[in-house]
């Protein structure tokens, strides 16, 4: 229900004082309002992507990451879900994996074409751990993403939402692209929040109001690549796009 990414320069990670874990776990303390009933978040370490979630409140996340703490990082995504497919189970939480683990994906939405593509998805040997329809857009995206080679992971994610149906805010982080965050978006909520050496992705503003107030609006069906020193939007097809730039002003 609510969605953070973050991608900061290790230097500007230094020098701001922020790890991407402490911007994400910010970011979904400020989107609790929306409710939910489980949170996960993943970060890129040297040694690829490393997950935790959990059902229940975010206090339950905080004591997980506690038990089993993640590594400092530049790059993260983080999520608070609202089960629509599949009870809030840890195991049916986000961030789902794909790609042999070194994709991670969350999502706000429902996609509803999930059981078709499933099947499909079963009859090429791919296996899943929850119920949910998101773990079918990470498979999805983790066979594009390797049947393309392992490229282009912003190319991937167009290539995965053209097959996709229904409404979704989806954000990818990979192994292979330590310092970005893919995000696409259909008829759910998306905004992009620019910093210095560092930017944000959040379902609203809440998301980074904390770190910085200058956001884009992005259109209906289109691709946001975050890293630290840019923003690249394009629409499900590749073509470049362009958001609409905005000072939030209000007090957080
Ligand atoms: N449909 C997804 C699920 O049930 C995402 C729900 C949400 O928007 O949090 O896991």
């Amino acid at each position: 229900c609510g969605i953070v990414g973050y991608a900061g320069r290790p230097e500007a990670a230094a020098a701001i004082g922020h790890s991407a874990l402490d911007v994400v776990m910010e970011g979904l303390r400020r989107l609790e309002y929306r409710g939910y009933d489980s949170a996960g978040v993943a970060v890129l370490t040297g040694n690829g992507v490393e997950s935790r979630k959990k059902s229940g409140k975010l206090a339950n996340l905080v004591a997980e990451l506690e038990a089993a703490p993640l590594p400092v990082a530049t790059t993260g995504i983080g999520h608070t879900r609202w089960a629509t497919h599949g009870g809030p189970t840890d195991g049916n939480a986000h961030p789902h994996l794909a790609d042999n683990d070194r994709l991670a994906v969350i999502h706000n939405g429902i996609i509803e074409n999930f059981a078709e593509l499933k099947a499909e998805l079963l009859a090429g040997g791919a296996v899943f751990r929850s119920e949910t329809d998101t773990e079918v857009a990470a498979a999805l995206l983790g066979r594009i993403y390797a049947s393309e080679g392992g490229q282009d992971l912003a190319r991937s994610m167009q290539l995965a939402c053209q097959r996709l149906e229904g409404a979704f805010t989806l954000l990818a982080v990979h192994a292979d692209s330590p310092d970005t965050v893919v995000a696409a978006r259909r008829n759910s909520p998306l905004v992009v929040g620019l910093g210095d050496g560092e930017n944000f992705l959040g379902s609203d503003v809440s998301g980074f109001i904390d770190f910085t107030r200058r956001a884009v609006e992005l259109g209906q069906d289109q691709i946001v690549t975050i890293t630290p020193e840019a923003v690249t939007i394009t629409d499900f097809h590749g073509q470049p796009a362009e958001g609409t730039e905005f000072e939030v002003n209000w007090d957080a």
